[in-house]
């Protein structure tokens, strides 16, 4: 394994920032990884663990040791009548497993198909989309300290699984590498298509019984069409989370924003579509240079080619203000920021 010096890092994450690893290493294997951890560079520097590099920001090079995932396979490890328990390494690419399960019709995860990234990621921010999470499949997370090298396996109770939220995400932040995840899928499938556009595009494709197939290819269809891909114009998905306010705060706002996109949730209280908050302030579609806002969604921020991660998280903090202005409401950044 090779641990290379000042590496650059733009193929690596999907801004395409023009930046820097002090040091760099790709692992292939857990044994490749405790080779690595041997090593001065590693004990001697901070570390960050990439996958796919879909939802960060850096905003300066990365001084330290970046480690580039790459395990890999997926393998069934038990079943059931109902179930099916598919073990995935962490350096898979998310996308492809989703593909794999809904080849094989095992349901659970085809409402979030063409997300990007890898199955390490997954669990950090409990990634979810249609009204589905990972937080509803997910059976445990294997992961190594980085510091002792134990091994342990996270039950689902114990991912503090919230709204793009986890154990993993704050109170463990850098302290685990996740090297595979155990997802519990259904051999008889439940399908959710109530959410979004879901129902639209299936009646557009001409779909009268809904399939694990079926509502795979409808999510992909509006996620091309409404989403800005990486690969031609740099970003990180939505920049912000949907703020959570209570219910007398959602009154209050509703009554001065009729218009106002909200959704109730079972806790009484209501998420609001952050898309919309920050359009009302006129950023949607705005250019600053060569960081904007998104013309077709203005929860994502984008690159148009050589914004720096500075001047673009200096655009997210021009968005955050201008929402609590207007709306005395504190949007919360849901990429990671380095
Ligand atoms: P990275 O960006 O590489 O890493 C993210 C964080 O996790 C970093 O802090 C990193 O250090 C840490 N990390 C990564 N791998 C490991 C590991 N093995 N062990 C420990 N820590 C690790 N997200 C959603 O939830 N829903 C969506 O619908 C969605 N749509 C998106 C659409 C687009 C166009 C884009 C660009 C992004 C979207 N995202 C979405 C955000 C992103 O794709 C997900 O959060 C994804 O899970 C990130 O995976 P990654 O491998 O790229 O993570
Ligand atoms: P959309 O369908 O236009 O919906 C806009 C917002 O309204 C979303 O943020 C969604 O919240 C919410 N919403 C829509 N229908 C809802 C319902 N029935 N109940 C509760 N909330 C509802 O959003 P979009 O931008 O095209 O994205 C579609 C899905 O992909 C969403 O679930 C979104 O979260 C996900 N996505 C996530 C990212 C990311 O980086 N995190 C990027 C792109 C898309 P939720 O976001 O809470 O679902």
């Amino acid at each position: 394994m090779q641990i290379l010096n000042n590496y650059p890092l733009k193929k690596y994450h999907t801004f395409g920032t023009d930046v820097y690893a002090g040091y760099f290493a790709e692992v292939n294997s857990v044994a490749a990884f405790r080779e690595l951890q041997k090593t001065d560079v590693y004990r001697n520097n901070s570390l960050l663990f990439l996958g796919g590099g879909s939802n960060l920001l850096f905003t300066k090079n990365f001084d330290g040791l970046v480690i580039k995932n790459n395990l890999k396979g997926i393998e069934v490890v038990k079943q059931d009548d109902d179930f099916i328990y598919i073990k995935a390494a962490a350096g898979e690419n998310w996308h492809q497993f989703v593909l794999w399960c809904v080849n094989h019709n095992y349901g659970g995860v085809e409402n979030l198909s063409l997300i990007p990234g890898c199955v390490g990621a997954s669990p950090m921010q409990n990634i979810g989309a249609y009204g589905a999470e990972i937080k509803d499949v997910c059976y445990e997370v294997n992961a190594i300290d980085i510091q002792s090298g134990e091994e342990r396996t996270f039950e689902n109770s114990e991912c503090k699984f919230g709204y793009r939220e986890s154990v993993f995400k704050h109170v463990y932040k850098n302290r685990y590498l996740i090297t595979s995840v155990v997802f519990k899928l259904n051999k008889k499938p439940v399908f959710n298509t109530s959410y979004g556009a879901i129902e639209q595009e299936l009646k557009a494709m001409g779909v009268v019984e809904p399939s694990v197939k079926a509502i795979s290819d409808a999510v992909i269809n509006i996620r091309s069409s409404k989403l800005p891909d990486p690969a031609k114009i740099g970003n990180a998905g939505s920049f912000f989370k949907n703020p959570e306010v209570s219910k007398q705060k959602y009154e209050a706002l509703k009554e001065q924003f009729p218009a106002m996109v909200a959704y109730a949730l079972d806790n009484g209280n209501y998420k609001l579509a952050a898309g919309w908050l920050i359009e009302q302030c006129g950023f949607k579609g705005k250019r600053f240079g060569d960081a904007g806002v998104h013309v077709n969604q203005a929860l994502v921020l984008v690159n148009y080619g050589a914004a720096s991660g500075a001047e673009i998280y200096d655009l997210s903090q021009q968005v955050l203000d201008a929402v609590h202005d207007k709306f005395g409401v504190l949007l919360e950044r849901e990429v990671n920021i380095y």
